[in-house]
């Protein structure tokens, strides 16, 4: 279950960060995990994973919150230190510019946060944690 990434008219689907986006999307992963349908939450939103884990909708083995490799990876790693299943999204292979455009573009400061790791690389400090 994804929010997806590209842009859409409003007669096709809801607009990006929206609370009408984030409560339907909320809505969704209810309704797959309790109809106990396998089901990966792929989002990188600290909100979508905090309504998760308190909604206890986690707690279903056949759930999982998966992120992209090197997006917040503390995050993920904090959520598999509770206990939780998780799921690392990897791209390989040689289309990979195409991937990382796409990745900067979503969340353009990330171009900041690859610096920094370049030159810091462990003193990350701009996860959350749950
Ligand atoms: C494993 C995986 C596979 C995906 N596959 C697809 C796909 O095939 N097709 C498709 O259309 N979409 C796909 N997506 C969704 C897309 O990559 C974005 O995650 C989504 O469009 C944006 O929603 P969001 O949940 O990340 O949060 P948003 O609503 O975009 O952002 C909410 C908050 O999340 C945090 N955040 C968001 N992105 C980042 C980031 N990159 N780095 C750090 N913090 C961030 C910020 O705090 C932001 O304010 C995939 C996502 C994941 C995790």
């Amino acid at each position: 279950m994804v929010k997806g990434v590209f842009k859409v008219n409003e007669s096709q689907g809801f607009q990006q960060h929206t609370e009408a986006l984030n409560n339907r999307y909320l809505e969704l992963v209810e309704i797959i995990c309790k109809a106990n349908h396998p089901l990966s939450i792929a989002t990188q939103d600290p909100q979508m994973i905090n309504a998760v884990i308190k909604s206890n909708l986690l707690a279903n083995p056949n759930t999982e919150i998966e992120m992209l490799h090197g997006v917040t990876p503390l995050v993920l790693k904090n959520i598999k230190e509770k206990g939780y299943q998780t799921r690392v999204y990897l791209v390989y292979g040689t289309q990979w510019f195409l991937h990382l455009c796409h990745r900067i573009a979503e969340y353009p400061p990330n171009i900041f946060q690859s610096v920094s790791d370049c030159l810091h690389p462990v003193n990350r400090k701009d996860d959350y944690y749950f």
